[in-house]
């Protein structure tokens, strides 16, 4: 099953891409595999995925020694402080840094580890009260403050866009992500890129790829209905 789910949102990936001319090569496909069991990654995995996402620590610690070392983990969830110790060396990419204290931790235990960590800024694009991440306002002096760290290299942008019924509804909020970067790209910060957009999730990931995604998080589509009770 996850191998036709991943090859259907392969394909609609390409449909997205096709439809505003871009080349398919730009977008990485991140399988969230938050809850799910390892035999389940492994399948992904043998389908080729090789971009896996995780919102907790604790599963990324379990899963990382037992499963092949060439995966790519993306911490894509809230990551407290006294966490990151155990991550940092494990992870390829972490899309929620939201505050400057986070990415100060962050680039501390990178140099005890002797590794160099990209990260994200999460932007909580349409304000929500529910979601973590920096407002529009404030992500520029953020990424600013970020970018005179020495082991943290900013790669990029991040968004959660709200829970809606109709994916067009929230074409405005990823076009005003983008256009957010490329402000921020203009302003050609030292040690700062604005290569990566990671927005879009199983509801409107085509619509995040129309407008500019380069990096999807996709779950449910992929794995099926999480199951928080187990
Ligand atoms: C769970 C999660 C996803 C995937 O959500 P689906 O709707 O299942 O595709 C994407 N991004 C983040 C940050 C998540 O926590």
């Amino acid at each position: 099953m996850v191998k036709e789910n991943l090859e259907q949102v392969r394909e609609n990936i390409k449909k997205a891409c096709e439809k505003v001319g871009r080349d398919v090569s730009e977008i990485t496909l991140i399988s969230v595999s938050k809850t799910k069991p390892v035999p389940m990654l492994q399948e992904a995995y043998d389908a080729g995925s090789r971009d896996f996402g995780e919102n907790k620590v604790q599963e990324i610690m379990d899963k990382y020694p037992v499963l092949p070392q060439d995966i790519r983990w993306h911490m894509i969830g809230h990551l407290q402080r006294n966490k990151v110790k155990y991550i940092v060396n494990k992870v390829f990419l972490i899309h929620s840094v939201d505050s400057l204290r986070l990415a100060e931790e962050i680039s501390s235990q990178a140099e005890k580890k002797q590794v160099e960590v990209d990260v994200l800024v999460e932007v909580n694009i349409a304000q929500e009260e529910s979601k973590f991440g920096t407002s529009r306002e404030e992500a520029i002096s953020l990424v600013e403050e970020i970018a005179k760290l020495p082991h943290v290299h900013v790669k990029g942008l991040m968004t959660i866009a709200p829970f809606v019924e109709n994916p067009e509804d929230n074409r405005k909020y990823f076009r005003q992500i983008k256009e957010l970067s490329v402000d921020i790209m203009k302003k050609n910060i030292d040690n700062v890129s604005m290569g990566v957009l990671s927005m879009g999730m199983t509801g409107d990931y085509m619509v995040a790829v129309e407008e500019g995604a380069t990096m999807v998080r996709v779950g449910t589509g992929i794995f099926g209905e999480r199951n928080y009770n187990i």
